[in-house]
């Protein structure tokens, strides 16, 4: 499948891009680095996905739904708890 989660420019995985206001588990998950948090006004031009070796972004082919699905099926932490923080 071509435009997904890996970087069409230098084939590193994608960074799944959140917009809107983030919850707790969010800003745990972009510390970590697991996302990108795109702010909350959102266009409808806005990248998916941002590439973390060369920082291209772009649009998934499958709109925002499977950047979403990477985003919740990613752990939130060390342990898992912190996965029902302001869920
Ligand atoms: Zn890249």
């Amino acid at each position: 499948m071509a435009n997904t989660g890996r970087c069409p420019e230098c084939g590193h995985d994608g960074t799944p891009i959140l917009y809107g206001l983030p919850i707790t588990k969010a800003r745990v998950m972009a510390m970590l680095g697991h996302i990108r948090l795109g702010g909350c006004v959102v266009s409808a031009d806005d990248p998916h996905w941002e590439c973390g070796n060369c920082r291209h972004s772009w649009q998934d082919s499958a709109g925002a739904a499977r950047a979403l699905a990477a985003i919740f099926a990613r752990p939130a932490g060390e342990s898992g708890a912190a996965r029902r923080i302001g869920g």
